[in-house]
């Protein structure tokens, strides 16, 4: 340390800070800190003062006490009847305790003051300033114990050290704070600190005003209502009608209203202390809501259920285009249901990505059996409280989010879509996962007791159907109890036929344009389709129809009748504004190193192509494009492979050691479910080592192994489809995919030249523009001898 070491006597203290710049009145009772003060003032009158970690401890010593602290100086020292003493003392500055010199009887300690240097630039150091000053005025805009002088004497202040002391000595905090306040040597990095703590407390102060300010809101309310109440009862007492008592309407509500035995008791009885209270009080008001939710709970109202297959069929047809499985698999759900009667089996879920269907279907099947419909959207919902409500003792409680959609259903058997199941967080306020497992168990759910009602609430009617993005990403134990059905998404045909029997006369009716002629053509759907939106489902087809017809509208509102609509490409760009995305199209001649690879994404598969380029170098492997990190393991394989058939290839078996190869993925789209591109990025090392172009309008799809073997991918059908609208001919599938071709239109198929492979080799022969593929092939196959790495043992003779 070396510094300006002093020796003072130390003054323990329990639950105070002092800071430097601040003078503070301290009462002092413990024998040896009075020892201390009294020979601090046969001195200079200065002392060490350190905060104790734990308050309670009596006699602290060195391990109770934090090592940096304040010296003070003693300004005034007045000693009281009952023998404390009460002194006014001044910070002065920081110290470190070196060691402790004495113990007896009282602490004397070796300290060294510690320097304040500024870290930051000046203008960092002026901004800092500034911000602080700030955030501390609007601290004393929520906190009145603030004076109006102390604001004042800040505006002066421009050292940082002072600025720092005077804004933690006024500001309140813990104790712990405090200390770890104290314990920033750098004034800047203090103000930082500081900064960040007066925020987070402004924040805290800023809730509590809304709860008072609500508080206050509800007692006036009640007041207001008490009065209203209390003219009403005057003018109409003096037209001799008695009966309009708030009370007596309620009596009569609760008698009339169909609901458990539990819930009538309960309301009978939280009337009956209304009764007794002061209509005015905050009270009043929450036990009167109390009752109107209950009340407005459907108990025992419900629909009318009829489970009709072949009408539910009709009506998940008449709404959807399509989706024959998901179909499929909600008649077979609805039939079970129909024969047991009783709610009992699994959930469903329906999982996919936005757009796709999934509230429709829920709708669907609302419509199709009579019940009524509701929808919760669980994104984002972390807290228990949310699903099962808050206890009536916090201000401004409410029920959970299952019994506010209840009241809206305005019946007991509803169906009640759970939206977004997947994207609910857990956090240190509870698991809501645990609480919608209740929910939708049939087990329990007959008596879902929310934390507000405080009444079992029977759920077992409702008919439960959630939705998810991805099914990966549920719960597990719920995803226990459900039946998943996927939505995959659509294809481009898929979504051209949605649009023009759904959504085209959908928005056509709903922007009341049904009147004109409005036609949209099939190439300027397609156009929608691949030039405006990116997405599996059809949400923003649907927006931008939408937007067509509201030009539309406006056209026709501007300029009258007389005009026919007919939407062409052209008409969509004017409508529409330019393109926003571009369409994949296969190069226009053959290259050396370009290869077209094909990738899935959620919006469908994509072109992807793959380009290397050689260099003069020492081996090295570069991989840029979006995709480096994932292609990392698939290059390294390429290249391992590339080199076990360097021979037959004619190179020379080191060629790697005199380049660099570059490979690189120029289009961004990043595939969801890794690459697959191995077989791509070998044809474009092999073309640019050998000078061989690759074909232009041929492209591939398909993973490799060291030893060259192709090996089966995932979304063939999206990449063929890819690479058949970007204009390809010829497309290389792995042969184990040859299976999942009969998903593939027929009337595309057709136009195109599918090579199932098995090996690299052959993907090698096919997309190479050879001079002679026969001679090629023979070539790489000519077997070569691995170099002879045996050990042989040296015999001397
Ligand atoms: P999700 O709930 O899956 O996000 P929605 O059910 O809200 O999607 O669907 C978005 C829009 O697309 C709705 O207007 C819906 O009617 C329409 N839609 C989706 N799939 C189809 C389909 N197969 N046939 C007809 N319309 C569809």
């Amino acid at each position: 340390m070396g510094k300006d070491l002093k020796t003072l006597p130390l003054l323990p203290l329990r639950d105070i800070i002092v800071f430097p710049y601040s003078v503070v009145p301290l009462f002092v009772g413990r024998d040896s800190s009075i020892q201390a003060l009294e020979s601090a003032m046969k001195t200079d009158k200065h002392l060490f003062v350190s905060v104790q970690k734990r308050a309670k401890t009596h006699n602290p010593s060195e391990n109770d006490l934090y090592k940096i602290g304040i010296i003070i100086k003693i300004i005034q020292l007045l000693r009281l009847p009952d023998g404390n003493v009460k002194v006014i003392v001044e910070g002065i500055e920081r110290a470190e305790i070196y060691q402790y010199v004495e113990t007896q009887p009282f602490l004397i300690v070796e300290c060294a003051t510690i320097s304040e240097e500024v870290l930051a630039t000046k203008d960092e150091l002026l901004e800092l300033i500034d911000n602080a000053r700030k955030v501390f005025e609007n601290y004393a805009k929520l906190n009145k114990r603030i004076s109006k002088e102390t604001l004042e004497r800040l505006q002066k202040i421009d050292d940082p050290t002072r600025l720092a002391d005077i804004i933690a000595s006024k500001f309140s905090l813990k104790i712990k704070d405090r200390q770890i306040i104290l314990e920033i040597g750098h004034p800047d990095e203090r103000l930082k600190k500081l900064i960040e703590f007066m925020s987070s407390e402004i924040e805290n102060l800023q809730v509590e005003k809304k709860i008072r300010s609500k508080v206050k809101r509800q007692t006036e309310h009640t007041r207001q209502e008490y009065y209203l109440n209390e003219k009403k009862q005057k003018s109409s007492s003096s037209s001799g009608d008695e009966s309009t008592n708030e009370i007596e309407e309620l009596q009569e509500n609760i008698d009339e209203k169909d609901m458990s035995e539990e819930a009538k008791k309960r309301l009978l009885k939280e009337l009956k202390r209304l009764k007794m209270m002061n209509p005015m009080s905050s009270e009043a008001t929450v036990v009167r809501n109390y009752i109107d939710w209950v009340l407005a709970l459907p108990w025992k109202e419900c629909t009318e259920i009829e489970i009709d297959i072949t009408r539910a069929n009709e009506i998940l047809e008449a709404d959807h285009y399509g989706l024959k499985k998901p179909k499929e698999r909600i008649l077979e759900y609805l039939s079970v249901h129909k024969l047991v009667e009783k709610l009992r089996g699994p959930v469903l879920c329906l999982v996919g990505p936005p757009g796709v269907g999934k509230t429709s279907l829920a709708r669907s099947i609302a419509r199709s059996t009579g019940r009524n419909f509701i929808r919760l959207s669980l994104g984002g919902v972390r807290d228990e409280a949310e699903i099962r409500g808050h206890r009536r003792t916090y201000v401004g409680a409410l029920p959970g989010k299952i019994i506010q959609s209840l009241r809206k259903a305005e019946s007991n058997n509803p169906v009640f879509l759970l939206d977004e199941i997947d994207k609910m967080s857990m956090d240190f306020r509870g698991d809501p996962s645990s609480a919608l497992l209740e929910v939708l168990d049939p087990e329990q759910n007959f008596a879902f007791n929310d934390h507000f009602l405080e009444l079992d609430y029977d759920l077992s009617e409702i008919m439960f159907i959630t939705t998810a993005n991805a099914s990966s990403k549920i719960p597990h134990p719920l995803l226990d109890r459900m039946e998943i059905i996927e939505l995959p998404g659509y294809m481009e045909e898929e979504k051209l036929q949605i649009a023009r029997d759904y959504l085209v006369p959908k928005q056509i009716k709903e922007n009341g344009i049904s009147k004109l002629e409005v036609v949209f053509s099939d190439l300027s759907v397609r156009k929608i389709i691949t030039r405006f939106t990116k997405e599996a489902g059809v949400r923003n087809l649907e927006r931008n129809i939408s937007s067509i017809c509201r030009k539309i509208a406006k056209d026709f509102v501007q300029n009258g009748p007389g005009n026919t609509y007919r939407i062409t490409t052209k008409k969509v760009l004017e409508y529409l504004g330019p393109y926003k995305y571009k369409e994949d199209e296969i190069r226009e001649t053959d290259e050396v190193g370009v290869t077209n690879g094909l990738a899935w994404t959620i919006f469908g598969g994509v072109l992807l192509t793959s380009e290397v380029t050689l260099m003069p170098g020492v081996g090295k492997l570069i991989i840029t494009g979006k995709l480096g990190d994932v292609m990392q393991e698939s290059a390294q394989a390429a290249m391992s492979y590339v080199r076990s058939r360097a021979m037959n290839l004619g190179l020379a078996p080191d060629f790697y050691q005199k380049v660099d190869l570059h490979v690189h993925f120029p289009e961004g789209a990043a595939p969801k479910d890794g690459p697959s591109a191995g077989i791509t990025m070998v044809t474009s090392i092999v073309s640019a080592l050998t000078r061989i172009p690759v074909k232009r309008d041929l492209a591939m799809t398909g993973e490799i192994t060291l030893r060259g073997l192709v090996l089966p991918i995932g979304g063939l059908k999206e990449k063929i489809l890819a690479a058949f609208r970007a204009g390809a001919k010829t497309i290389v599938i792995p042969h184990e995919n040859e299976k999942d071709l009969y998903e593939v239109p027929k009337d595309i198929l057709k136009t195109l030249s599918i090579i199932p492979v098995k090996h690299m080799d052959e993907v090698l022969k096919t997309a190479l523009v050879h001079e002679d593929p026969e001679m090629f092939m023979a070539k790489l196959s000519e077997p070569i001898l691995p170099p002879d790495i045996r050990y042989v043992e040296h015999v001397e003779k």
